[in-house]
């Protein structure tokens, strides 16, 4: 048996339940066969069955008090999954959905994305099953300060420094780092995504949307196209798909879907730069739900369909797909309606956003796919620029960050589709990005050596 295929087999054996954690790690794992007889060296000191293991995993108790005084009880999760090339970073979920095999697929995932955008940072995630759709104000706060209580142990501006996922923005990172603040008695960059007044960075909240749609038009640009004119489907309603939009529509694209996880909304004439305002009071502040979007602009709703199955189910002509909700939202039904409707270009804003079968006939066809972990490497990247000014004090301008963060995606851009012709598989980003990604990360942990 190949040293991958034991490895695979390994991490099955040994968490079966982890389903996600399995999918990403043979997604990542298939296409560093090559580097096994290009770096004897990796394999002599078990880099491959070293990367697929967490430096440590924290499971902790998170109990809070509910607005009417009832004791409640979450669990979190902090994965530190690997420090080779920098500390510990990466985002913190809040959703129902959270388990230990989903932390470890993510973080397992931003090893290789941190590697990719150059900046020194390692892998992690964490998250908790707390559910924050219908509370107040006041008991996320209890919550996040709760779910800090813990978390701080274990963070540090040299350490881990976690930021927001699914569940968790500007209004929770302000509560948990006013409660680390408080705790620990210092002002310190132990979280990304802060508010501009206590340290965070112009364009981090835009990054991730903003960067996924750079690295688009990069993959439109390798065959002398670009956004201008392009019908564009959106997932999610969330920071990524909001920012996402905001970039296509100065790209001159127009964004005809958006969704949350009760309905998809179709709106052929465009969501513009005034509906997109919209969306984001509708969800970042009235914490509303999309279907309000189309009683408010007279579109069309699907309710309990995503946007890709409303894509199949209608026929829905897409020029460009930009799946920005969550992991396994896009199937391979999905994936061959979206080529049938003309789509010729796939860039994940989410994480894993595609099952394994949309991923293969993705690869096989013709259309240009970007996969998440190079494709929304912009958001951690200008996490990583907003450590770079909390360790300088210093701010810099809108257009300073936004210039970087562009400079990374293209050069992320680049580095893939490098790695992919030197080992042979032109034109894959999947190949891509994992084996660039590997590479940096597998030659610092041997120069280590096993520890
Ligand atoms: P948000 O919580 O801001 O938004 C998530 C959006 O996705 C919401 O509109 C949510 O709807 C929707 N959604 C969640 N689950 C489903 C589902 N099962 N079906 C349909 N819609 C769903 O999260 P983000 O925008 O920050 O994150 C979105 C994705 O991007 C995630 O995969 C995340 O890991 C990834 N990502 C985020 C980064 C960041 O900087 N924030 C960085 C890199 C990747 P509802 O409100 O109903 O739950």
């Amino acid at each position: 048996m190949s040293i991958i295929n034991a490895v695979i087999e390994k991490v099955k054996q040994m968490d079966p339940d982890q389903r996600e954690f399995h999918q990403a790690v043979i997604e990542v794992m298939e296409t560093l066969e090559p580097t096994t007889t290009r770096h004897p060296d990796f394999v002599k000191s078990g880099i491959y069955e070293r990367i697929v293991e967490p430096e440590r995993a924290v499971i902790f108790r998170v109990p809070w008090a509910d607005d009417k005084g009832n004791v409640q009880v979450n669990r979190g999760f902090r994965v530190q999954f690997n420090n080779a090339i920098g500390p510990f970073k990466g985002g913190i979920r809040f959703h129902p959905s959270v388990n230990l095999g989903i932390i470890k697929f993510l973080g397992f995932e931003q090893i290789f994305k941190n590697s990719l955008t150059t900046l020194a940072m390692g892998g992690a995630k964490g998250g908790s099953d707390f559910d924050p759709k219908g509370k107040s104000d006041f008991e996320i706060m209890r919550f996040c300060q709760a779910f800090m209580r813990e978390l701080f142990r274990h963070v540090g501006p040299e350490i881990d420094v976690p930021a927001g996922d699914i569940g968790v923005g500007a209004r929770e990172i302000g509560y948990m780092y006013g409660y680390y603040k408080k705790i620990r008695n210092e002002h310190t960059g132990v979280l990304t995504g802060k508010g501009l007044e206590y340290g965070g960075s112009l364009i981090r909240p835009e990054a991730t949307g903003y960067g996924t749609v750079y690295f688009a038009a990069e993959m439109l640009a390798t065959r002398g196209m670009d956004f201008k004119d392009k019908l564009v489907a959106v997932s999610g309603s969330g920071n990524v798909a909001q920012y996402a939009i905001e970039k296509v529509n100065e790209l001159g694209g127009r964004v005809i879907t958006i969704c949350d996880s009760n309905a998809t909304v179709v709106d052929q004439e465009g969501i513009d730069s005034e509906k997109c305002c919209y969306i984001m009071e509708l969800k970042n502040i009235h914490r509303g739900r999309i279907k309000e979007y189309a009683d408010k602009y007279n579109t069309v709703c699907f309710d309990g369909l995503n946007v890709w199955d409303t894509i199949r189910e209608n026929g829905i002509k897409v020029d460009i797909a930009l799946p920005c909700a969550t992991q396994n939202e896009l199937d391979g039904e999905n994936a061959e309606a979206l080529i049938k409707n003309g789509c010729m270009c796939v860039a994940e804003g989410a994480n894993m956003p595609s099952t394994p079968e949309a991923i293969k006939i993705f690869r096989e066809s013709n259309v240009l796919y970007g996969p998440g972990k190079a494709a929304n490497a912009g958001g951690v990247a200008t996490s990583g620029l907003e450590m770079c000014q909390n360790s300088m004090k210093l701010s810099w301008t809108r257009e300073e960050v936004d210039n970087r963060l562009l400079m990374i995606m293209k050069n992320v851009h680049k580095t893939c589709l490098d790695a992919a012709e030197a080992y042979g598989k032109k034109g894959d980003y999947v190949t891509g990005a994992n084996i660039a990604g590997f590479i940096k990360v597998a030659k610092a942990m041997h120069a280590f050596g096993v520890v």
